[in-house]
């Protein structure tokens, strides 16, 4: 009994906060989108971000209990970022318009 871990379940945030949070994040993605930018992070990056976030006391699968955002989804997008900055946003810069000119080398 007295080592029983405590699971602690959080409150999700308002679907307000929610939305804010959404829109947010859907307003960075069009905006790099728009710049010709990747808007998805590589894969070891979504994979050391849900690494992080499966420890971390706030993983209520599949979303974060903080943010309420859906965890699949979110550690896929560049633009990104844990509101209790456990991870951040992946700052590499490596545009659409470079990918396709690398593309276009072979
Ligand atoms: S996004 Fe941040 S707060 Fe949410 S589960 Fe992942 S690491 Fe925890």
């Amino acid at each position: 009994m007295e080592n029983q871990k405590t699971l602690t379940i959080y409150q999700p945030p308002t679907l307000r906060k929610m939305t804010i949070t959404f829109l947010k994040l859907g307003w960075r993605v069009i905006t790099e989108a728009l710049k010709g930018k990747n808007i998805l992070v590589a894969p070891q990056v979504v994979s050391t971000r849900r690494s992080i976030c499966s420890q971390c006391d706030y993983y209520q699968q599949p979303r974060c209990g903080h943010c309420g955002c859906f965890l699949p989804t979110k550690t896929l997008i560049r633009a990104a970022e844990c509101p209790i900055n456990k991870w951040s946003v992946d700052s590499r810069v490596d545009s659409k318009i470079s990918t396709k000119a690398n593309q276009g080398a072979y």
